[in-house]
């Protein structure tokens, strides 16, 4: 299955990104009906993407993976990196889940932003006169800078 290979890819991607190679993380895939029924039925007979269960005092963490889902998952990037900042915060949920869910929607989009704004930076700094402009945003003002080779 093309998805489950994306999927694994953006985990291995995401998972160093985000400085989690030092847990102990393990995924598992499930396509088999009745286990995906039991597994990701949410309260009011939804059926989740992924769950995350996390043991932060001890850095290990499992995530499940509802396979079938995520045919209609368009970003599977922004799907990894929504369940591994889930790991990150998972001491919050001591608290209750509904703070968590809403800090790792959040802390997931400013990853992605951040990855979006790195590209549009890798643009900026092309240009042929082998010097590079840089706006310098807290001296409010533009710097010229040789560029090293
Ligand atoms: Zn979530």
């Amino acid at each position: 299955m093309a998805k489950k290979k994306a999927i694994k890819k953006a985990f291995d991607k995401w998972i160093t990104r985000l400085g989690l190679r030092w847990w102990k993380l393990t995924i598992r895939y499930y396509d088999d009906p009745g286990e995906i029924i039991s597994r990701f039925r949410h309260d009011d007979d939804l059926l989740v993407l992924a769950r995350t269960y996390a043991d932060w005092r001890y850095l290990q963490a499992t995530i499940d993976i509802n396979l079938p889902a995520w045919k209609e998952v368009k970003d599977v990037d922004e799907a990894v990196i929504h369940e591994l900042v889930h790991v990150l915060v998972n001491e919050m949920r001591e608290g209750g889940m509904t703070h968590e869910e809403r800090v790792v929607t959040l802390v997931t989009k400013a990853i992605l932003w951040a990855v979006d704004m790195e590209r549009q930076d890798a643009n900026r700094f092309t240009n042929e006169s082998g010097l590079w402009t840089q706006d310098i945003n807290c001296f409010s003002g533009t710097a010229t800078v040789e560029k090293a080779e």
